[in-house]
């Protein structure tokens, strides 16, 4: 098991608040950090466990898209892999290919993103296709509350 931390880093933070300063009216039910006792007994093994993973809501409306999220994250260093909608993505496989992800749960609505140990105090920009953040909307992002421990979900 990987042992848990007491906070998310501070790079799986930047995720979340980036987001919601970029589109405030995003849909954030599927949000997670550090996972639930529930998260942990079926995924002992998860980088939501150390805080090196975060889940964002999919929302083709509002924002953040998650397909388009997934194809652009492939670029950014810090991505260890990238699971959504029953593919996953990672830097060591050769680049360009998705696989099929196998998992109990295929992530048709949130987007998983591993971070890299080495990036966790990373926290330049990770939607940079989504434009500028106004000094406004990340003073209204910072205040938001982190979501809940992560259900299986
Ligand atoms: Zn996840």
């Amino acid at each position: 098991m990987i042992p848990l931390a007491k906070k998310a880093s501070p790079a799986a933070i930047a995720v979340l608040r980036q987001a919601t300063a970029l589109r405030p009216k995003r849909k954030k039910a599927s949000d997670g950090l550090l996972p639930s006792a529930a998260h942990v007994k079926q995924n002992p093994n998860s980088d939501h466990n150390s805080g090196f993973a975060v889940d964002i809501t999919h929302d083709s409306v509002n924002g953040v898209d998650c397909t388009i999220a997934f194809e652009k994250l492939k670029a950014d260093k810090r991505v260890k892999y990238l699971i959504f909608n029953g593919k996953i993505w990672s830097p060591d496989r050769g680049g360009e290919g998705n696989r099929d992800y196998t998992g109990p749960n295929k992530h048709h609505k949130h987007l998983h993103i591993s971070i890299k140990e080495t990036c966790g105090y990373d926290t330049s920009p990770w939607f940079p296709w989504l434009g500028e953040i106004t000094v406004v909307n990340k003073v209204k992002a910072a205040v938001r509350p982190l979501p809940k421990k992560k259900e299986i979900k």
